[in-house]
């Protein structure tokens, strides 16, 4: 199949036109409408370890993982075991459980910067609260973003975000009052001399710093050298709070996070994706002193009637019990090397300019003629057009990657041999034609 002919699943096709009729865009989220990418989005029916079955039965290896939880692959027959143990026993008290003890005290051990912690049932959620709870520790109300970091759809965070709203070209969001992103500070990514400057002039208003360690989307960008410490250095000397968004970096990059990739440790941490299994869930964490400003304890006021749905700590414990076995995340680093590997060595081959980054079982490519993507611009200046392209022509050859040149791409430990190999014989075809 040739680019210019567009993969047009029909079943697929029937449903998003029915679906414009009663769901604004015909999605729940707007990635999902392949804005992006252009053509119909994909309607899937089903998914079994690295693969996903769409409406009209084609199958492909997914890189998606629904976005970064299922690090186990689709069905993950611990996940499910322990799922289906909790659905004969009810599926919520609103109340507190045992399990929700279990997964916070998991938690906590993985990630030592976390000593106390609390679930939610969204990232966004938990970056919100996080916010609200610096604000309310350190008694100030602005708050220090970056270029490309997507925290959720928080009101004052909607500002140059990355992820959907980079998609779709509207970096702010109406709806949104002015009064509210005058509080947030915008600082580019990985430039350490802008913070520096930014703090000497206000350093005693900011409450916090919110950053994703490693910025997944703006597709993938790692933080240079000294970028991550000149924060930690800074919240300390100026009293901020550090906020570590590790929604999608968290149980990702490593077991214990970006935060001990990198050695640098937040105030705060908030997390997500995998630690819900799937499931919709995410958490805020960290220092003791800070956590006990929440309510019940203290005046920061923060509920949740499904929070720690015992679901979704069903499914989400079982995935960090699977993931904390030995080896995990060597075999998932090393699997999505090669697999990047490969990409490389065929994009090198047909002369396509290409480059890639990768933090553990997390990874970005970039259609660029840069040799290394560390900054905003550099991923906004790539080929976005090619990348289109791509797109469509692995998704003709079984691959599903994210519908759009902005976010991350997602490796997980379902993802064999075999995957790999289907996924760069895709790729050597995709370049191919590029
Ligand atoms: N923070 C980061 C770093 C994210 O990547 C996301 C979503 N991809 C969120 C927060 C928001 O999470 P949710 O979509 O669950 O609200």
């Amino acid at each position: 199949m040739t680019d210019s002919t567009h993969y047009e699943p029909k079943r697929s096709a029937e449903l998003f036109e029915e679906a414009q009729r009663y769901i604004p865009g015909g999605v729940n989220s707007p990635v999902r409408a392949f804005r992006g990418v252009g053509g119909t989005p994909l309607f899937f029916s089903g998914g079994q370890g690295a693969y996903l079955l769409d409406e009209d039965s084609n199958r492909y290896v997914d890189y998606v993982g629904a976005w970064g939880p299922l690090i186990l692959g689709h069905c993950h027959p611990a996940v499910i075991s322990a799922l289906q143990t909790q659905l004969s026993k009810g599926l919520g008290y609103g109340a507190s459980t045992a399990a929700e003890v279990e997964i916070a005290k998991t938690i906590c051990k993985l990630v030592p910067s976390i000593e106390k912690v609390r679930l939610v049932t969204s990232g966004t959620e938990a970056t919100m609260s996080a916010i609200r709870l610096a604000r309310g520790f350190t008694r100030r109300d602005k708050v220090v973003k970056f270029e490309g970091c997507y925290h959720g759809h928080v009101d004052g965070l909607l500002v140059k975000a990355g992820s959907g709203a980079l998609t779709l070209g509207e970096p702010d969001s109406l709806g949104v009052p002015r009064s509210y992103t005058d509080q947030t500070f915008v600082l580019p990514y990985n430039d350490i001399d802008a913070m520096k400057q930014l703090f000497a002039d206000h350093g005693g208003e900011i409450a916090c710093i919110i950053v994703e360690p490693v910025a997944g989307n703006m597709n993938l960008v790692p933080p240079v050298p000294g970028f991550l410490e000149t924060m930690r250095e800074l919240c300390t000397q100026y009293e901020s709070v550090l906020i570590f968004d590790e929604v999608m970096t968290g149980f990702r990059t490593a077991l214990g996070g970006a935060q001990s990739v990198y050695g640098v440790t937040p105030d705060l941490t908030t997390l997500g994706k995998v630690i819900g299994g799937g499931l919709p869930v995410g958490a805020f964490g960290g220092r003791a002193d800070i956590m006990n400003c929440i309510a019940p304890l203290g005046p920061v006021y923060q509920a949740g009637t499904l929070a720690g749905s015992p679901l979704a700590v069903a499914a989400g414990q079982a995935m960090l019990n699977e993931i904390q076995k030995p080896g995990f995340y060597e075999g998932l680093t090393q699997r999505t090397s090669q697999m990047l590997e490969g990409l490389q060595q065929r994009a090198d081959a047909a002369g396509i300019a290409f480059t890639t980054n990768q933090v553990g079982g997390m990874f970005g490519c970039f259609f660029t003629e840069e040799k290394a993507v560390t900054r905003f611009e550099q991923v906004m200046a790539c080929n976005v057009e090619r990348f289109k392209r791509y797109f469509h022509l692995m998704l003709d050859n079984n691959v599903y990657l994210a519908p759009s040149a902005f976010e991350a791409g997602f490796v997980s430990a379902a993802h064999g041999d075999d995957e790999i190999r289907l996924t760069l014989d895709a790729a050597e075809k995709a370049f191919a034609a590029l």
